[in-house]
């Protein structure tokens, strides 16, 4: 049965819990607040299933060229800026949702936890939509993509690539009414570093936090915001938005203090997860698509599978603009992390060992990631850069994810 010594060989995928016949692997909180797999040795027959579908210790796909990349983005202006990207998810659940079928990523529960769950109406999207920059906990949500299959039904499932892989894993064989897709993925913060923050911002849950968006575009798609409306006891409300590097929990994201150890050495890049498209953000739009560098957001997207092709093709070109790009262009010259892991931040182990120590989580993460003076100098240049428009000089500098 599966059991996890080093923490970067689990990416916590979950498929190990859904595929116990026996129901005996419980996901529990390490200590960084990761969720790992512990399996109840009264109820286990050794069976061995854990292991054979975990994607960290057999990954069923190899490292991928896609048939085509596209960069594109959401042709309704509502739709676009209401996305952390290209709003290209929003179509690709229509096209599912209108066929009566399923789809599955990323939302918040009633505690501001980020979960998996599903839709199935087209009303609900903005559920799902936008990065959540937290690991979304699957639960049982690969059996319940499994059954959905099983009975026929179209299931559009949106996760990490380490997600794309477990649930691949999981079902053992290719459905063809299922559409996998992934994103280029940087990684994935704590969490219990995420619910700290949560109870730091709350007052101890004494304000309600709600309406939170990780990525708003209010000051444009490249100088994205956080944003989030409080509620007071008293009945007063405020609405907060911050840029990203003021607020503290996005900075620690950007500084990788407290990334998932398995997204150091990260398994599922070179679009090696199985998925049949792989959305991104379009860093390099304003050079290889000056018509769309007006700051509202562009996405790339990596067609990997015959099935992923028809799929997009089914959906109507009215909707959205597009045009091809090399792989040189999506990727190599400005999205790199489609093909390598985030550096491993050297202060991480001193954060958590000072998170447990019990250190005020804010001044914490903003001591640990004070920016020596040359960054100062080259945030500087980029925000002149973003005014003028100068949007290559502003990736040179690195400030771009
Ligand atoms: C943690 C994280 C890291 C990312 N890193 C990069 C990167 O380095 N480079 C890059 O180009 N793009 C990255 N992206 C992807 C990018 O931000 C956009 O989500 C993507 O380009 C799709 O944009 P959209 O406008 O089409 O979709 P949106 O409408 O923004 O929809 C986003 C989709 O992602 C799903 N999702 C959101 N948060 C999570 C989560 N925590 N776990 C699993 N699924 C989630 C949602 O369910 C939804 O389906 C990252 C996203 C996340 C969540
Ligand atoms: S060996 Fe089989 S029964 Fe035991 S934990 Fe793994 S899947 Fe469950
Ligand atoms: S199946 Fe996923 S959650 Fe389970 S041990 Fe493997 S990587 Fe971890
Ligand atoms: S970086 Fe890799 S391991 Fe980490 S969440 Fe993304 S896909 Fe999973």
């Amino acid at each position: 049965m599966i059991s996890i010594n080093d923490k970067t060989d689990c990416c916590g995928c979950f498929a190990c819990m859904n595929i116990c016949p026996k129901n005996c692997i419980s996901m529990l909180p390490g200590k960084e607040g990761f969720l790992y797999p512990s399996v109840n040795m009264q109820e286990c027959v050794d069976c061995g299933l854990c292991e054979k579908r975990c994607p960290m210790l057999d990954p069923q796909h190899r490292a991928r060229t896609p048939i085509c990349i596209y960069g594109c983005r959401n042709a309704d202006s509502e739709s676009l800026a209401a996305a952390s990207s290209g709003g290209m998810f929003e179509l690709l659940a229509d096209a599912v949702l209108s066929d009566n079928g399923i789809v599955f990523g990323a939302g918040f529960d009633k505690d501001n936890n980020v979960v998996h769950k599903h839709i199935e109406k087209t009303g609900d999207i903005d559920t799902l939509r936008r990065s959540k920059y937290v690991q979304s906990a699957i639960g049982a949500t690969y059996r319940q993509t499994g059954e959905f299959l099983k009975a026929g039904r179209k299931v559009l499932f949106v996760g990490t690539p380490c997600q794309i892989a477990g649930l691949r894993s999981f079902l053992g064989k290719d459905f063809q009414n299922l559409i996998a897709v992934d994103f280029v993925c940087h990684g994935v913060p704590s969490p219990a570093v995420w619910q700290k923050y949560l109870a730091t911002i709350s007052d101890n849950n004494h304000i309600k936090i709600k309406d939170i968006n990780f990525r708003n575009k209010e000051n444009g798609w490249i100088s994205i915001r956080f944003c989030y409306h409080k509620e007071y006891p008293d009945g007063k409300a405020a609405n907060v938005t911050e840029s990203r590097y003021a607020n503290p929990f996005v900075r620690g994201f950007l500084y990788d203090l407290y990334l998932r150890p398995s997204c150091h050495e990260c398994k599922f890049k070179h679009f090696s997860s199985g998925s049949d498209l792989t959305l991104s953000d379009f860093w390099g739009v304003w050079t290889n698509h000056p018509e769309w560098n007006d700051d509202k957001g562009a996405s790339c997207i990596a067609v990997n599978t015959e099935k992923g092709a028809a799929f997009l093709k089914s959906i109507d070109t009215t909707k959205y603009e597009r045009t091809c790009l090399s792989f040189k262009q999506a990727y190599v010259d400005y999205n790199n992390y489609a093909l390598k892991s985030a550096s491993y931040n050297p202060k991480r182990e001193l954060f958590f060992r000072e998170l447990y120590d019990d250190k005020p989580l804010i001044p914490l993460i903003m001591r640990l990631t004070k920016k020596p003076f040359k960054q100062k100098i080259k945030d500087s240049i980029s925000v002149v850069a973003h005014k003028l428009k100068l949007h290559q000089l502003m990736h040179s500098y690195r400030i771009l994810r």
